[in-house]
């Protein structure tokens, strides 16, 4: 989709009173450190090196803003489970990060991105907790889905949305690999959406694929009864 091809980057904040004024359309990207988020990133703006700018030193406990167009944005949060963040960091993060998740208007969804080898780990499920009370969506990108085979990423596909189904009902997830491009039209087709973009014709003719089957609607009380979905 062309306007994802026109990405540049916009701005990298570290504290509240720096966020852009709330124009237009923001989707946040969050995940477990090393999970594929820069890559997945740097795969949908079609860009080498993009989101690795988030990397860079100082800037790893940033938001890092990416433009597309006028008014649309992705936002790269930092990632979450790395062990070696000093705890004053940690605070500092959690306060900006939950300030932006929880209160920003221009916040349409976010994007979750997991290696699909380890999926729904107990750091994701304390985000989908804990984002989800927002109302706003969630998309599960399961990365890495080259690095095992088809039937057996199915497999974890299915057991991820009989999951959400159970638990998140506004959360889906697909397939996707930075290494082949696979999955790449389905998450363009979300997040045009998402962005209120024209999804493109090929896109139009594949909306069966792209609506995730989440079949079963969750029960009051039920909350948490696909919690042990690691264990199984
Ligand atoms: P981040 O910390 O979540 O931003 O993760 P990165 O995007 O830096 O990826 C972590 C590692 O996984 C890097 O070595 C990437 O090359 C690798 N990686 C990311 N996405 C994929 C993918 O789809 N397939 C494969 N095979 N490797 C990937």
């Amino acid at each position: 989709m062309s306007v994802f091809q026109h990405t540049t980057f916009y701005t990298t904040i570290n504290h509240l009173q720096d966020l852009p004024p709330p124009n237009g359309v923001e989707i946040a990207f969050a995940g477990r450190s090393n999970a594929g988020k820069s890559s997945a990133i740097n795969t949908l703006t079609n860009r080498d090196r993009l989101a690795f700018v988030s990397k860079t030193p100082g800037r790893t406990q940033h938001i890092n803003f990416f433009k597309l167009g006028d008014k649309h944005f992705l936002v790269d949060l930092p990632g979450y489970g790395y062990a070696k963040v000093p705890s004053k960091v940690r605070q500092h993060w959690d306060t900006l990060l939950s300030t932006y998740l929880q209160t920003r208007q221009p916040l349409y969804g976010m994007v979750l991105i997991m290696d699909i080898r380890h999926p729904l780990t107990q750091l994701d499920r304390g985000m989908l907790d804990w984002f989800t009370p927002t109302g706003k969506p969630v998309h599960i990108l399961l990365t890495k889905a080259d690095k095992i085979n088809r039937q057996q990423a199915g497999k974890v596909l299915q057991d991820v949305l009989n999951f959400l189904g159970e638990t998140y009902p506004q959360c889906s997830a697909q397939l996707f690999s930075s290494a082949s491009k696979k999955g790449i039209n389905e998450a363009y087709a979300i997040l045009g959406h998402w962005l209120g973009l024209d999804p493109l014709p090929f896109q139009k003719q594949n909306q069966a694929e792209l609506k995730p089957t989440i079949k079963n609607p969750p029960v009051k009380g039920e909350k948490n009864r696909g919690a042990n979905y690691l264990n199984k």
